[in-house]
């Protein structure tokens, strides 16, 4: 069975990627990798108004930006297409036509304002909102004779007393009592059909073999199952995944975190990341390994390990996962990742980055240690591209600075001016400048606190002579000069 493995991923083009719809569509990619099956892709633009191309195109970007590959649906095609639905009209019509000769469905032509009243009269006597089958009684000539009238009818589906039991690869065994489940509308007014009924049509004309998908999804599986069985069809293995939860338990919601997949690649976070951590929003690999490959996730993946329950979104520990990957990768690549970054916080142009290659890696590499996400790298490094008059100093870095006074920096500037105006670089000073404090009779933070100030405003950060390196002899000079006045006058 295991070649046999078709999932897919059914994204509606109707806003952008949600973080939970990318976990979805990892979870079903790993899936069919592990098990040597097929991951689809198909876009369910059904809702026309709503859909748009830009969106259906940034949610596949988004996809392959987390290293998906899809092996039939847009772009790549397939045998089983065409992958958006709107195009499979025709065979969904089909199918709604067989289920309404079958005695499955039928036409109803309850106005919305009887709807309305029956459901106000169902909530006022506190019964289950539901349709009252009325239209059931109507005869076919009855039928006939409204639908050559011109009556506006929707198509419902005609549920059968009992229970639907089925078996989700994660929860177990659930089961729904019909009377839960309303004669949902297949067909609205105007013959468009709903979600319930084409997302079977689809999957089963597509030979899916499990839908993975999230919890929300749930209550729609007993609708889903019955129209299986009208078809006489064998369902497809269903698995809902945990709900992503904000910090408030609640299902995460704007207000309590970016949703969009965007918002984190924006913010610079690194794919590599974004993949692991929304794996383990509900997954683990083995209960012990946080940080691990798309690949790790590919030749373990299994529902076993999937959680029943909601996982909670922990943007600290995203952030920390980030720097897992940032400062333990390769500087080159950080590099390539940051340069956009650097153009669009205004710190250097498309020409400069180019310019000056080998000095941006050595300013990169200065902080690569210290950051977790890419927006964080301009952040870090902002001190670099100040005028040497005006290097913002933050509170602490000039309280450290104070307590020290500026004794030891004046006497330093004398004795470091003529060497770095010679041939001296800052780094051939590092041991020099360790053994002139010593030999001064200063402390190593005498010089090195206001020193740190005066160059980057900061209170932590890169080695000073890293620092005073990227900055060049003449800007490390001026920036101490200044730094001499400044941290003597009121600052
Ligand atoms: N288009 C549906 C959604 O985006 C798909 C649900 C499903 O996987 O069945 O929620």
């Amino acid at each position: 069975m295991s070649e046999n493995v078709r999932v897919r991923f059914a994204p509606s083009p109707t806003g952008r990627l949600h973080i939970g719809g990318a976990r979805t569509a990892l979870f079903n990619w790993a899936y069919a990798r592990r098990h040597g099956g097929k991951f689809i892709l198909r876009v369910e633009d059904t809702d026309r108004e709503r859909s748009t191309a830009e969106f259906e195109s940034a949610i596949l970007e988004g996809m392959s930006w987390l290293g998906m590959d899809w092996d039939e649906g847009p772009v790549v095609g397939g045998d089983f297409g065409p992958y958006r639905q709107s195009e499979r009209l025709e065979a969904h019509l089909e199918v709604a036509e067989e289920l309404e000769k079958g005695g499955h469905a039928y036409r109803c032509f309850c106005t919305s304002e009887r709807l309305g009243e029956l459901r106000e009269k169902q909530i006022a006597t506190k019964q289950t909102a539901a349709y009252d089958r009325k239209c059931t009684a109507l005869t076919q000539d009855e039928v006939t004779h409204n639908l050559a009238a011109g009556l506006p009818s929707v198509l419902r589906f005609r549920v059968p007393e009992g229970e639907t039991k089925f078996t989700d690869e994660i929860r177990g065994d659930v089961s729904f009592s019909n009377k839960e489940v309303d004669d949902w509308i297949m067909l609205r007014a105007d013959g468009s059909p709903t979600y319930n009924f084409v997302v079977v049509c689809d999957d089963s004309a597509m030979k899916i073999t499990h839908v993975i998908r999230g919890e929300e999804h749930l209550t729609n599986t007993p609708k889903q199952v019955l129209l299986y069985r009208a078809l006489g069809l064998e369902a497809p293995s269903f698995a809902h995944l945990p709900l992503i939860l904000g910090t408030d338990k609640k299902k995460l919601s704007k207000r309590t975190g970016d949703t969009a997949l965007d918002d984190y690649r924006e913010r610079g976070f690194p794919p590599e990341a974004v993949m692991n951590f929304l794996c383990l929003q509900g997954w683990a690999l083995d209960g012990e390994t946080e940080v691990f490959s798309i690949d790790q996730l590919a030749k373990n993946f299994a529902f076993s390990a999937v959680s029943k329950g909601g996982s909670v979104f922990d943007l600290q520990k995203f952030l920390w996962l980030a720097g897992e990957y940032t400062q333990k990768g390769e500087l080159e690549a950080l590099v390539e990742r940051a340069k956009p970054f650097m153009v669009s916080a205004g710190l250097m142009t498309q020409a400069e980055l180019s310019e000056r290659g080998e000095w941006l890696k050595a300013a990169i590499g200065s902080v690569q240690e210290r950051v977790r996400i890419y927006s964080e790298i301009p952040e870090q490094l902002a001190y670099l591209f100040a005028t040497d008059a005006e290097v913002v100093y933050d509170e602490k870095a000039v309280k450290n600075a104070k307590k020290r006074g500026v004794d030891a920096m004046s006497n330093y500037f004398e004795w470091v001016r003529p060497r770095l105006e010679s041939s001296s670089t800052p780094a051939e000073l590092r041991e020099e400048t360790r053994t002139w404090i010593g030999e001064n009779g200063f402390k190593f933070p005498d010089l090195f606190q206001p020193l740190r100030c005066a160059l980057t405003g900061a209170a932590g950060g890169p080695d000073l002579f890293d620092v005073m390196e990227l900055l060049g002899p003449e800007s490390s000079l001026a920036r101490i000069q200044h730094g001499l006045s400044r941290l003597v006058d009121s600052e």
